[in-house]
């Protein structure tokens, strides 16, 4: 187990290693992660590479007994580059260019930059691929942050282009499956079709689909030619790729990326800039589960916080005690190796305000001490949490999803991550495990599945649940399943949810969106629970499902609006809307005894989490109302 800091010399210089080094050692590290943003010290001027700073450094680190996390640092360029090739910036929608000295300002698809950066990573793994220190490598950092998952210059059109060409067999099968020959669109090459610009009506929503596939695939395609370069000269290095915040709202699939790493990393910042509140215990949850859902096993935290942190805007602190419990609940869902970001702050630059361990003062004051018992408190652990943890209950991530939703919200309040939140809270609140899975991934074993509005479902899929189910699976199903197919157009002739109407044993008969501030009654069919579901109104019609909810009266008429449907040996629950927490609630007391899982809510803000090895059993108590934590056993 890796436990240490994110640490930046070259920002300080040679002459502050040796008591940096000091204080890190007495911090409890065993790791520290370096080069991160460090391009123009390792490449001055292009194809001159200079490692001697770094070399130094390492020598220094490994007479300490550390070990590295080397970053090949090509999420910020150096001037050089931006200047003979102005091209490598982003071009926003407007077609202005994003402006040189940010971070993340580069087209991932344009040819100059990827020669570069590759080149970059080829040297760093030549140079250093005899060097026992350095243990993992990380490409890149926090991929499609800060809008970087956008770019609309030439090079992506061109790059656009050629991913429809490898799709379709040729521009008839386009122009078909697209429906073209609405608002005269009809294209006669692939060269002709536009980049899916904003404008004051919509562009076709297949032609945005595809657009979003697109952004993907590039950020995909970026990091495996990175990952590519360092294997090319170490063909067995660990190779990682540090992910930030809102892993389901980028226009990036990260679990197809993760397919060519080693193991996937989080960057966790349960608060950040001008948010008001720290993410509450089940939305940090929510992000680790998923973090671990990536590679379907144990993950890293590259980066967490220890000081408060934000660019130009600042708001609450971590509490005294919080960051450490952060921490531990990061252990508990899975991480097996952790990293504070930074070791100190820099008290220069655009992160002036990202405060570390230690702040510009540099004397270790109550978050030096903090990390430092932290540390000591997990380490004997390491055995527990080099364990897998395999959840009991299932929730699925679709990209195809995440981006129709993006293409056509359909009501103002609809939130994919924060719907598929609110259904993994019921769980959490249970404790009970959770894989967030890919919609590709086996769902055989799992005691429930939750398929969160997968508005875009291929057949496969729907024949997946099917089987799943008739073998004796429990399935969660929410408004809008199946709507639309992977063109995202509707099936002609289909009765909604496509062609899982057997499946949820209704089929639907009305529906409204519902905006911001808008709900609709709910009442349970003896009129005993009431309640309000929001952003969508499903008006089901069952033919062989039981309601377990129907609407409130309106002029549409009666209908339900949440079933449970027998199929095979197992059950399908469809939901219509979605539903007030305590209505959620009443429901997955419902649902949840047919699964085997344990229905009774646990104390509020508490959350206790088992990990076995072999006939021992540790249990972590993380009070997140007091902010602090146990590890017994
Ligand atoms: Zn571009």
């Amino acid at each position: 187990m890796y436990l240490g800091v994110d640490w930046y010399p070259e920002q300080w210089g040679m002459e502050r290693v040796e008591a940096d080094l000091e204080g890190i050692c007495a911090l409890g590290c065993n790791m520290v992660r370096i080069g991160d943003f460090a391009w123009d010290r390792i490449e001055p001027r292009e194809g001159e590479y200079d490692f001697s700073f770094f070399d130094a450094v390492i020598q220094k680190v490994k007479a300490r007994g550390l070990s590295v996390l080397l970053c090949v640092p090509t999420a910020t360029v150096p001037r050089w580059l931006a200047l003979a090739h102005p091209e490598v910036m982003r071009a926003r929608e407007d077609g202005t260019r994003e402006p040189y000295g940010g971070r993340r300002g580069c087209c991932l698809n344009d040819p100059k930059y990827r020669e570069r950066a590759v080149a970059l990573a080829r040297a760093l793994a030549a140079h250093y691929k005899g060097e026992t220190a350095v243990k993992a490598w990380q490409i890149d950092n926090e991929i499609g942050h800060e809008g970087s998952d956008l770019c609309w210059c030439e090079t992506c059109h061109g790059g656009f282009i050629d991913y429809l060409k490898d799709r379709y067999a040729d521009i008839q099968e386009l122009n078909d499956r697209w429906g073209t020959g609405f608002w005269t669109q009809i294209y006669d090459r692939f060269e002709d079709i536009p980049l899916p610009r904003k404008g004051d009506t919509p562009q076709n929503p297949a032609l945005r689909l595809e657009w979003e596939r697109f952004r993907a695939r590039s950020a995909e395609s970026w990091l495996k030619a990175l990952a590519d370069a360092v294997r090319a000269e170490i063909p067995n290095a660990f190779v990682l790729h540090d992910f930030s915040a809102s892993l389901w709202g980028k226009r990036l699939d990260p679990f197809a990326i993760a397919k060519d790493l080693d193991a996937a990393a989080y960057n966790h910042y349960p608060v950040w800039g001008a948010q008001a509140s720290a993410m509450d215990p089940a939305q940090t949850a929510f992000a680790l589960d998923t973090a671990r859902g990536l590679k379907g096993g144990n993950f890293w935290i590259t980066e967490t916080l220890i000081g408060t942190q934000g660019h130009d805007y600042l708001s609450c602190s971590p509490k005294p005690g919080e960051s450490a419990l952060w921490a531990a609940q990061a252990m508990a869902h899975g991480c097996s190796n952790l990293l504070f970001f930074r070791y100190r702050g820099y008290h220069k630059g655009a992160e002036q305000f990202c405060f570390g361990v230690l702040d510009a003062d540099n004397t270790p004051r109550r978050k030096f001490y903090e990390v430092q018992d932290l540390f000591a408190r997990i380490e004997p652990y390491q055995n527990v949490f080099s364990t897998l943890l395999r959840g009991e209950a299932a929730l699925v991530f679709d990209y195809d999803s995440a981006a129709a939703w993006r293409v056509q919200p359909q009501s103002d309040a609809m939130d994919y991550g924060g719907e598929a939140l609110k259904l993994y809270r019921q769980l959490w609140k249970r404790d009970i495990t959770v894989d967030v899975i890919p919609a590709d991934a086996d769902l055989a074993g799992y005691k429930l599945v939750i398929v969160p509005a997968m508005v875009v479902m291929d057949e496969e899929f729907k024949q997946r649940l099917k089987d799943y189910v008739k073998k004796g699976g429990i399935v969660v199903l929410t408004f809008r399943s199946a709507w639309k197919d992977a063109d995202n157009n509707f099936l002609f002739g289909e009765r909604l949810p496509a062609g899982l109407t057997d499946l949820i044993g209704a089929e639907l008969e009305e529906h409204e969106s519902l905006l911001t501030g808008q709900s609709r009654g709910v009442i349970s069919p003896g009129g005993q629970e009431t309640g309000e579901g929001q952003v969508f109104c499903e008006m089901l019609s069952p033919t062989t499902a039981k309601t377990l909810l129907t609407w409130s009266p309106c002029a549409f008429g009666d209908y339900a609006a949440a079933t449970e449907n027998d199929f095979g040996e197992g059950k399908c629950y469809y939901l219509g809307g979605s539903f007030d927490e305590t209505l959620l609630s009443r429901l997955f007391d419902i649902l949840l005894p047919p699964c085997g899982l344990n229905a009774a809510p646990v104390p509020e803000g508490v959350e206790t989490v088992k990990r076995t090895v072999g006939d021992r059993t540790v249990t972590m108590a993380l009070d997140h109302n007091t902010k602090t934590f146990s590890i017994e056993g």
